[in-house]
C-alpha cells in the first residue's frame, strides 16, 4: 500500500466540499418545509452516506433521528452486481413514520429501488429518497427520486463517502480518479 496523498489520485474535481454543503443546504431547506410538523426518520445507506447523512443532518435545525441500514449490492470493483443483501437492518421501527432514505449516489438504481420497497413494506407513513448524485443514464430501475443533489455523467467518481476499493471515501471533494489508479 502506498503512503501518497489521497488527493494527488485525483484528475479532476467535480465538485468541491464548498459546492457539497451549499447544496445539501438547499436540500435540508426543501426537507424542513416538507416534512413541517411531521416526525421525520432519516436513514443513510452505510458506508457511502456517512458523510451526507452528517452534513445533511447538521444542516436540519428541526428534530429528526438518523438510523442506518447496510446494503451489499456492489462486489470490490466499479460494477453492480444487482444483487441486494440486508448486511445491517434499522434500529428503529418506521410504522407510521416519515422516511427519507439519504444516499450518495444513484447508478443503476438497483439498490435504492429494493430498499425503497423494502422499508414501504413496513408500513411507514412515507418512503422518499435523497441523494447527493445520480446518473441518469446508468438507470436500470425507474426510482422516484424527491431530492438530488446533482445528475452527473455515466464515470466513476469518488471522495465524500464515495470509495474505490474501500479507498478515497475521506476526500472532502468529489472527482474522478486518474487512470494510473485502475492498472
Ligand atoms: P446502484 O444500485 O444504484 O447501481 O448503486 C448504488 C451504489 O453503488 C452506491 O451507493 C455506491 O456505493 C456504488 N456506486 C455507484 N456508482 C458509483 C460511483 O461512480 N462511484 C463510487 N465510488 N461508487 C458508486
Ligand atoms: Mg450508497
Ligand atoms: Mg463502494
Amino acid at each position: 500500500m502506498d503512503a501518497g496523498h489521497v488527493e494527488n489520485d485525483l484528475v479532476e474535481v467535480l465538485f468541491t466540499e464548498k459546492q457539497i454543503l451549499d447544496r445539501l443546504g438547499e436540500l435540508a431547506a426543501e426537507i424542513e418545509r416538507d416534512y413541517d410538523g411531521k416526525d421525520l426518520v432519516i436513514v443513510g445507506v452505510l458506508r457511502g452516506a456517512v458523510m451526507v447523512m452528517a452534513d445533511l443532518a447538521r444542516s436540519l435545525s428541526r428534530h429528526v433521528e438518523m438510523d442506518w441500514m447496510a446494503v451489499s449490492s456492489y462486489g470490490s470493483g466499479t460494477k453492480s452486481s444487482g444483487v441486494v443483501r440486508i448486511l445491517k437492518d434499522l434500529d428503529s421501527d418506521i410504522t407510521g413514520r416519515h422516511v427519507v432514505i439519504v444516499d450518495e449516489i444513484i447508478d443503476t438504481g438497483l439498490t435504492l429501488s429494493w430498499l425503497t420497497s423494502n422499508l414501504g413494506s413496513r408500513g411507514p407513513a412515507s418512503v422518499e429518497i435523497c441523494t447527493l448524485l445520480r446518473k441518469p443514464e446508468a438507470l436500470q430501475m425507474p426510482v422516484d427520486v424527491k431530492y438530488v443533489g446533482w445528475d452527473i455523467p455515466n464515470e466513476f467518481v469518488v471522495g465524500y463517502g464515495l470509495d474505490y476499493r474501500e479507498r478515497y471515501r475521506n476526500l472532502r471533494d468529489i472527482g474522478t480518479l486518474a487512470p494510473h489508479v485502475y492498472s
